[in-house]
Formats: C-alpha cells, sequence, structure tokens
C-alpha cells in the first residue's frame, strides 16, 4: 500500500506539474498576439489617412484645374475688355474680371493650404508605415521564440504524460478514481503528505488515532476535514518513491 501511495503522490506532483505547463502554453503567445493586434490597428490608420490623403489630392486637383480654366477665360475676357467702346459694358466686365480673379487668388490660397495638410499626412503616412514595418519585425522574431518555447514546453508536455502513463499501471483502479474525483473537486489537489500532525492540503490537525494508523501506511485514509488522501510524510522521507519496497 505505502508504494501506491508514493507512487500516486508522484502521479499528483506529475499532474501539477502539467497544469502548470498547460497554462503556459496559453501564455507563451499572449505578447504575440497582443503585437498582431497592434500592428493590425496601425495598417486600419495608415489605410485611413491614405483615403484621407486621396480625397485631398483630388480637391487639390480639381482647385488647380478650375483656376486653370478660369484664367483662361479671364484672358479672353480682357482681350474683349480692350475693343470695348461702350463705358457701362467696359464697367460690366472690368467689374467680371475682378471678380473672377479674386476667386482664382482665393482658390490658389486654398490649394497652397490644402498642400500643407497634405505634406503632414505624407510625413504622418510613412511615420506610421515605419512604425509598421518596426512592429512586424518584432512580431515576426516574437513568433520565432513562440515556436521554440511552444515546442520546447510540448517536449516537457509529452515527456511528463508518459512518466505519468507509466505510474498508472501500478495504481489499483478504485484508488485512482478515488483520486481524480477528489481532484476534481479540491482545486486539483486529490493527495497530500501530513506533517507534523497537519494535513497539508487543508491544515487542519490529524486526530491522533488516525495518525497512528498513517504512520503504519497500510491502509488508504483520507483527511477528515478536507477529504483529501493523506499518507504520513515521515514515510515518503524513509520509502521516497524508487527506493520503498512495495507493501
Ligand atoms: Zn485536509
Amino acid at each position: 500500500m505505502l508504494q501506491q501511495m508514493l507512487d500516486l503522490y508522484e502521479i499528483q506532483k506529475i499532474d501539477l506539474g502539467i497544469r502548470d505547463v498547460q497554462k503556459r502554453l496559453d501564455e507563451i503567445p499572449k505578447d504575440l498576439r497582443r503585437l498582431e493586434s497592434q500592428t493590425g490597428d496601425l495598417k486600419n490608420e495608415v489605410d485611413k489617412t491614405r483615403l484621407e490623403r486621396d480625397a485631398l489630392l483630388r480637391e487639390v486637383k480639381t482647385l488647380e484645374e478650375n483656376v486653370t480654366l478660369e484664367n483662361q477665360k479671364l484672358k479672353k475676357w480682357e482681350a474683349r475688355l480692350a475693343e470695348i467702346r461702350n463705358q457701362r459694358e467696359y464697367l460690366a466686365l472690368s467689374r467680371e474680371i475682378e471678380g473672377g480673379k479674386r476667386q482664382n487668388r482665393e482658390s490658389e490660397e486654398k490649394v497652397q493650404e490644402l498642400k500643407k495638410r497634405l505634406a503632414e499626412l505624407e510625413k504622418k503616412l510613412g511615420d506610421m508605415q515605419t512604425q509598421v514595418s518596426t512592429r512586424e519585425g518584432e512580431a515576426t522574431s516574437e513568433r520565432t521564440k513562440v515556436d521554440t518555447d511552444v515546442n520546447a514546453v510540448k517536449e516537457k508536455l509529452a515527456s511528463e504524460t508518459q512518466r505519468r502513463d507509466e505510474l498508472l499501471p501500478k495504481i489499483p483502479r478504485p484508488l485512482l478514481a478515488k483520486y481524480d474525483s477528489i481532484r476534481a473537486k479540491r482545486l486539483g489537489i486529490g493527495i497530500v503528505p501530513v506533517v507534523g500532525g497537519l494535513c497539508q492540503g487543508c491544515n487542519m490537525r490529524i486526530p491522533p488515532q488516525l495518525f497512528n494508523i498513517l504512520q503504519r501506511g497500510q491502509t488508504v485514509e483520507q483527511c477528515p476535514s478536507c477529504q483529501r488522501i493523506i499518507f504520513w510524510d515521515k514515510l515518503l522521507a524513509n520509502g521516497g518513491t524508487a527506493a520503498a519496497p512495495a507493501s
């Protein structure tokens, strides 16, 4: 019975190790996922800024075309002005020409403004694209690191699972079933040593009579308080998993 308890305790240690390893497996890619999502956000921002820039470019182009057309028209009008003899007609056309020139000046100012904004957008785009490249570089090296770490952890998981599989046949089925059902209810811990008379699962003192039975190491006992399977820690120290004779 003692050896079975010690083997079961070894399985308990493996199970806790496996639980930690699986938690690590979930956590390893977290930095990578964050990096990837940041890069995605940044790329969206780049796309939005590009659209804004393209709209501005179209606006500038339209304004410049209008100014050109308007200038051609004004030149024709000025030529006609030279031929007009009627005072009233002359004044009317002069006013039209003045108005046209004023509007052109305003359009040209607007174009200058838009070009300033365009330059700002181009700079912002350039900066963001540099950032995207940096992030992508970081993501690539992080991906390599994640692969290496995940592989190492998976190897550990495989070897621990194998060690567990080798120990399993040594434990009687009812004891294993009891261990599994307690473990499911008690934070993954189904078997604990009793150290200095205290259950290491719940820290309650084991009644003296039960403690006497425990010290014989011949029966499967449970903590009256937390129900976990218990064994006397000195048996572990005396026997050890490998050296203890089967009993
Ligand atoms: Zn207990």
